[in-house]
């Protein structure tokens, strides 16, 4: 139509050519295809194909059988450009990416499974209560260096918690990196080097949910692309090493209604929190189990917490405290908020969201009331109930969470509890380093 032969003219006036249509799969992996820029209008009508299966990398064979596997024959999905995501990649000249949506080509409806689809029914669920979600994304990683062969922590020393300048970061990853994304208007607001040798953060401005995971999953491919070009890797694993902490993905949360104001805030309420807020903290303490499942999506996940670790290690709150699983920053005002701390930095943005999103909703929907704050430490066993253990019961707990999964859709709910237990199935049957050093010649 006219508005996308308008585009195209735009777009060919910036210099671009080659569109970049990027697909958040399953397990947040970006897939994607270059297309030429004169060919938007036929891709805008009828989508470009992917397999509709989930790969994985693992020597154990790579197509996990979920909707559209082997066993159906790898059928496609198709997926259609959205527009309004259409920016110039700053630092690839001539190239603009897009984000697209899942469709199945023969209905022409979106893919259930598709997670930017799961996160827009959430948010609209929320919306039924006449509440927005906004989110504030803050994502850690570790930058790896070329070491002979393999690789080491990028400038890895300790004492780092912080630093300015370049103790720590002889490179200026921080301060190139924040230029770079300036361009790709995903809101980056500032960033640091973590407490871990070779650790970073950068957060994202608030926003809407669906723009913040969009936000968020672009960030992620941008630090990876960003870190490739410079000769480094970016890792957004959980708990990628032994002797340092693991990467979080910590989501500030509050929820607007329809006039933008604040519904968390209320100066006569508890703490200064609305009811509205002690419910979707009763919402995110009642579902955590099942929560673990979608922010906590991998096997090494749950390497991630344990006490003294500023990741969560038991499911608890508590004000300004930063050893709890929901922490409430000071802030009041338009500035009351949640910062749900559980996440890690592998999450699938748009499930993770959606996932905390769905958790609000059941809690004021159902009007749970949370457990009061705790106070001081929040490692304490004897004060509140662990986290899962691991990937098996997390996926267990989501399995049997019926609201949850009711929200989220139950299409995509089975889709992702057959592809993680096949991961678990597939990690069970390899042989690890650890295996060796445990029974090699001690046994
Ligand atoms: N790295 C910690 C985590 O895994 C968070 C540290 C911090 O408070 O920024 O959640
Ligand atoms: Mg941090
Ligand atoms: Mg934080």
């Amino acid at each position: 139509d006219a508005s996308v032969a308008r585009t195209v003219e735009r777009l060919t006036e910036q210099g671009i050519d080659v569109v970049r249509i990027g697909y958040p799969d399953l397990i947040g992996t970006e897939r994607g295809r270059d297309i030429l820029v004169e060919r938007l209008p036929e891709v805008m009508e009828h989508g470009v194909a992917f397999c509709r299966a989930v790969y994985h990398t693992s020597p154990q064979g790579d197509v996990v059988p979920v909707a559209g596997g082997l066993d159906a024959g790898l059928p496609d999905i198709c997926v259609k450009p959205d527009l309004s995501t259409l920016v110039p990649l700053p630092w690839e000249p001539g190239v603009a990416h897009c984000l697209g949506d899942a469709h199945d080509p023969t209905t022409g409806a979106l893919c259930p499974e598709s997670p930017r689809t799961v996160l827009r029914t959430a948010a609209r669920r929320l919306g039924e209560l006449g509440l927005t979600a906004v989110i504030g994304p803050e994502l850690e990683y570790f930058l790896m260096e070329p070491d002979g062969s393999g690789w080491k922590r990028y400038d890895d020393h300790p004492g780092n918690v912080y630093v300015a300048g370049t103790k720590g970061d002889r490179g200026s990853h921080v301060l190139r990196t924040l230029r770079a994304l300036r361009g790709l208007d995903i809101g980056v607001t500032m960033g640091n080097h973590e407490f871990s040798g070779g650790q970073f953060e950068i957060n994202l401005h608030h926003s809407e949910a669906v723009s913040a995971a969009d936000r968020s999953f672009r960030f992620k491919s941008a630090i990876k692309e960003l870190a490739r070009r410079d000769g480094l890797r970016a890792t957004f694993m959980a708990k990628p090493f032994n002797d340092e902490g693991g990467s979080g993905f910590h989501a500030h949360i509050s929820c607007a209604d329809g006039e933008g104001n604040n519904r968390f805030d209320d100066p006569a309420g508890p703490y200064g929190l609305s009811q509205t807020a002690m419910y979707a903290i009763g919402g995110l303490i009642a579902h955590a189990p099942a929560l673990a499942a979608l922010l906590n999506p991998t096997i090494n996940s749950y390497k991630r917490f344990g006490p003294d670790t500023l990741a969560p290690w038991l499911i608890d709150w508590g004000l300004d405290n930063r050893s709890a699983m929901v922490r409430v920053p000071p802030e009041r005002g338009a500035g009351a908020r949640l910062e749900v701390r559980l996440g890690d930095a592998s999450a699938n943005p748009y499930l993770a969201v959606a996932a905390l999103l769905a958790a609000v909703y059941l809690g004021v929907r159902d009007r749970v009331e949370p457990p009061p704050p705790l106070e001081g430490y929040g490692y304490d066993t004897s004060k509140a109930a662990m986290l899962p253990p691991d990937l098996s019961t997390a996926l267990d707990a989501l399995e049997a969470d019926s609201g949850l999964t009711e929200v989220l859709g139950k299409e995509f709910a089975d889709a992702f509890l057959t592809y993680k237990r096949d991961e678990i199935r597939r990690f069970s049957q390899y042989v690890t380093d650890w295996e060796f050093i445990e029974y090699g010649y001690h046994l």
